[in-house]
């Protein structure tokens, strides 16, 4: 049987295979010439205190032992199946279209967006200040919200099952197998579409049907039960219905409203990105470490209650970019990816506070449910408003933010379409500001020397989760007024991730399975 062991490294001697495999012989009492195979199952980096540590678990296995079994799935033909609707090709709706073809079911995506290379340029298109697709941008098309990004995949979820097994289904279609064992796992912007379209081979494959460039514009119901949808003026059917779409489709939560299928207001949160050099985040992490150059790009992660409310930072970006992720011309909203090396010189991170339902009472008597939609969408038309046109966004300084002054200068920035200096700390709503403001110098007590004018916030992180739920029953996971209506992932306010979409997806095909004999 395969051995397992763990030695505490120093993160030179991880990054040595020969080092860490005569160490691992040493262990084991034998040759080296002895082990047949020796893979990494869990790498995590210890810099809490101290001498930075590399923990490394080991698995070896000898000459004469069962070699492991590489990873496969299980895809039937499901052509003439019974066929399942599914709106959003994110990674909510391919899980559950992966899900349904195990189970037996025939998955039919209808996607808005283009296939995820013609979607790469109309991404390029965007980074330099060209038109804004509505329907092809850095929140739609292929892949979901999440292809062009950091992906990282992280859950807070507690089954470690569903979780290694989505990780290796990642691995089936192209990942590299690290992401089984490093403890903060990450994908990168450069490897997750070619995925992705492996996805969609498997699927096509199988017997399942995507079709892109198709909008959905209604959910055709009969006897209070979800029969088909409706694309533009054609309809088509399916035995239910999984909404997929993802927490920056605005006019599938008007068209369900106007419908009159019940919809809940939630808390979200809002802010800014803010990006320091990645040196001095390594230098504050690492603690001037002279191994530097056999570590990971160091990421942060902070929380704090500042006023009765969370201040948090959101889906950091070590070694990344920040990107325009807005859906049409009228906002101003950034996010942030990195690719697989996470090898810009810019950290960037979300850094938001929670918005509550009394944050936006005066817009709930005209807007209802939607209101925090509103809000969501006022804060970003704000931001717009104090950029220059096109996709350029405003910033500030971090020290000047805080300080509450105007940044004369700005410094360099990682968002390509470019920052204009603006007074984030006097437009924001006030609430929201001073959260942030007080939140930066509690952190920089924490992490000396993230108070920095070399830092600069830029506005807006207003995407963090959906300010609505379309709810489901907790047994049948179904819409509690419409019969075979799934809502499914961060869209429907069951998710907020890469993974935790995905875990949605498979779950929500499983409850097909037994819902639907
Ligand atoms: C730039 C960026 C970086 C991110 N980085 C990370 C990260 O590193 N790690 C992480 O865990 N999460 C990250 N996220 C968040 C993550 O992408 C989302 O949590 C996740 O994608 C949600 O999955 P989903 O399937 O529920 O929805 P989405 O991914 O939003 O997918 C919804 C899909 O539905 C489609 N759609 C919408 N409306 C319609 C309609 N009317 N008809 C047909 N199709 C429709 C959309 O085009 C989209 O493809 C990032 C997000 C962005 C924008």
């Amino acid at each position: 049987m395969a051995q397992k062991i763990t030695l505490t490294l120093t993160p030179k001697q991880a990054s040595d295979s020969k080092f860490y495999t005569a160490a691992v012989a040493r262990q084991m009492g034998i040759k080296q010439s002895d082990i047949a195979l020796l893979r990494i199952v869990k790498r995590s980096v210890d810099a809490r205190r101290g001498a930075l540590k590399v923990n490394l678990t080991l698995e070896a296995f000898l000459d004469f032992e069962p070699m492991p079994e590489p990873i496969h799935f299980d895809y039937p033909n499901v052509e003439n199946a019974t066929p399942i609707i599914i709106i959003g090709a994110g990674p909510a709706g391919l899980f559950a279209a992966l899900r349904l073809i195990e189970l037996g079911f025939k998955p039919m995506i209808f996607e808005r967006g283009r296939d995820v290379v013609a979607r790469g340029k109309d991404i390029a298109q965007i980074q330099r200040g060209g038109a804004i697709d509505p329907d092809s941008n850095y929140a739609f098309g292929e892949g979901g919200a999440g292809t062009f990004s950091d992906g990282k995949l992280f859950t807070r979820s507690k089954k470690r099952g569903d979780y290694n097994r989505a990780l290796q289904r990642l691995v089936y279609h192209g990942a590299t197998e690290e992401i089984l064992y490093e403890a903060h796992p990450h994908i990168g912007s450069d490897r997750l579409p070619r995925i992705i379209a492996d996805m969609r081979r498997q699927i096509i494959e199988c017997g399942g049907e995507i079709f892109f460039n198709s909008r959905v514009t209604g959910i055709t119901i009969k006897d209070g039960r979800a029969v088909g949808i409706e694309v533009g003026d054609k309809r088509i059917g399916g035995a239910a219905v999984i909404v997929a779409t993802g927490h920056s489709a605005h006019d599938i939560y008007t068209m369900l409203h106007n419908s009159g299928v019940l919809l809940e207001a939630k808390p979200f949160a809002m802010g800014v990105r803010i990006e320091h050099p990645q040196s001095l985040i390594n230098k504050i992490q690492y603690h001037n470490s002279d191994q530097m150059e056999y570590l990971p790009a160091a990421a942060y992660s902070l929380v704090e209650q500042i006023a009765g409310r969370g201040v948090y930072s959101f889906c950091m970006c070590p070694g990344g970019f920040i990107v325009p992720a807005m859906t049409d011309e009228s906002q101003s909203v950034v996010n942030g990816m990195s690719p697989s090396h996470r090898g810009s010189p810019f950290a960037n991170s979300g850094f938001v506070t929670e918005i509550r339902a009394e944050d936006y009472a005066h817009l709930t008597e005209q807007f209802g449910q939607l209101a925090g939609l509103e809000f969501q969408r006022q804060f970003e038309t704000m931001a717009r408003a104090e950029a220059n046109g096109h996709q350029t966004a405003p910033a500030q300084r971090v020290a000047d933010f805080v300080a509450g002054r105007p940044s004369a200068t700005l410094p360099l920035c990682s968002y390509v379409p470019g920052i204009v200096p603006s007074r984030l700390d006097k437009w924001m709503p006030e609430f929201i500001a001073t959260r942030l403001r007080e939140a930066i110098r509690v952190f920089d007590r924490r992490m000396r020397g993230y108070l920095t004018n070399e830092a600069v916030v830029v506005g807006v992180e207003s995407r963090t989760s959906t300010p609505v739920r379309i709810p489901r029953d907790k047994d049948t996971l179904t819409h509690p007024q419409i019969a075979a209506l799934y809502p499914a992932g961060e869209g429907a306010g069951y998710a907020g991730g890469i993974i935790s979409a995905a875990l949605d997806g498979e779950r929500i095909a499983e409850a097909i399975a037994l819902n639907i004999k």
